[in-house]
């Protein structure tokens, strides 16, 4: 078996025991003759698979008794209209723009309402998660002048390399946000937030399901706006038990083995631990490069995405077409921005991450 080390931003490595487990119950999943894909949604044996996956989420994250989890599709895009579509009630929201993903969500806010730029760091080009005194003095100024339904942050920024090392403080205000890159990566404060989600397709399984984690009392009246599609009404789909309509299947299967795999490997704690041992790695090399230097702010540094550069397009395109020759995949830097990414996710290991640090020692070595 021929694995390579694999730094994609998502869809990301998964656990080699997972997908062992999936193999293995792919002909004939525990005796019912069939697999999960060919599995009716409404059979006993699927209920107990996505009731299953969520138990064990809830158990992962303390999530409490008010919170709802749904296992939504159409991506983390899709909530970015779901959201003010569910929450805008005053039609008055906060975003805070620390990236594409975060500005995309303030855009599609818009549409529905007036999305209020609380802080943006697009002025040194988002190498930075904005000074929380400053969003937090803004966040009370909006709160106690004409209202806010809601503050949105995207908590880690997949593309730029920065994370929130501290979230704002709402008051009152329900925080919203987009975790999908750092989700499962550390443990989560649920009862912080109004409400959290996250496209599976980095640290919690495949492509193709949203994990949406939402206090009840925020969606107990129904959608903001009369003319939300049902599928994005979060009180329908938590009635239905993300099953308004046919959820997908396989996605969520796999989403259950990824909680359960987090689970017994030490559960968020552990997770974080090893996942800064292995960004560390990175950052402090980078920090010691006389070629490489890391393009996020030392104290808005992302726990799953470490962005470099040498600063010199060509020498990064030899970087990573050179890196193939060591079974190092997906370290481009996203198109917007260009340079390298490493995303250090919870299925990618020590020894990948060193396989990735002897390749780097060895091309500054040669060009510098
Ligand atoms: N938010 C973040 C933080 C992301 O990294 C991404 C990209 N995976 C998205 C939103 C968009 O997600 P999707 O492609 O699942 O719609």
């Amino acid at each position: 078996m021929a694995r390579v080390h694999n730094f994609s931003a998502g869809p990301a490595a998964l656990p080699t025991s997972v997908l062992a487990e999936i193999a293995d119950e792919m002909m004939d999943y525990r005796g019912c003759g069939m697999s999960v894909l060919e599995m009716s949604h409404r059979s006993s044996m699927y209920q107990q698979i996505i009731d299953d996956a969520e138990a064990t989420l809830r158990r992962l994250l303390s999530i409490p008794d008010n919170y709802r989890v749904l296992f939504l599709q159409g991506g983390a895009t899709l909530q970015f209209a779901g959201i003010p579509m569910n929450l805008m009630r005053r039609g008055r929201a906060g975003y805070v723009v620390t990236g594409n993903f975060a500005n995309k969500a303030y855009k599609e806010a818009a549409k529905y309402g007036e999305a209020v730029l609380l802080a943006s760091s697009e002025d040194t080009n988002f190498d930075r998660i904005p000074t929380m005194a400053d969003v937090n003095a803004r966040i009370a100024a909006e709160a106690a002048g004409d209202g806010l339904d809601y503050v949105y942050i995207c908590q880690n920024n997949t593309i730029f390399g920065t994370m929130y090392h501290e979230l704002p403080a709402c008051g009152d205000v329900p925080l919203v946000a987009d975790v999908s890159s750092c989700f499962l990566s550390q443990p989560l404060d649920v009862e912080r937030y109004g409400l959290i989600y996250a496209g599976a397709q980095k640290n919690a399984g495949a492509a193709g399901v949203t994990v949406v984690i939402v206090r009840d009392g925020l969606i107990a009246d129904g959608p903001a706006f009369a003319q939300t599609p049902q599928y994005l009404d979060l009180k329908t789909q938590a009635a239905k038990g993300s099953m308004l309509n046919t959820p997908n299947t396989f996605g969520i299967y796999v989403c259950g083995k990824v909680f359960r795999w987090v689970e017994q490997t030490g559960g968020l704690a552990a997770m974080a631990e090893r996942n800064w041992a292995k960004a560390n790695l990175l950052y402090d090399l980078l920090e010691n490069s006389k070629l490489f230097h890391g393009t996020a702010q030392t104290d808005s540094r992302s726990i799953a995405n470490v962005t470099f550069r040498t600063g010199d397009a060509d020498l990064d395109a030899a970087f990573v077409a050179g890196a193939a020759e060591h079974q190092i995949q997906n370290v481009k830097g996203h198109r917007l921005v260009g340079g390298m990414r490493a995303s250090v996710y919870n299925a990618v290991t020590m020894e990948d991450v060193q396989a990735l640090a002897t390749y780097m020692k060895g091309f500054e070595a040669q060009h510098s």
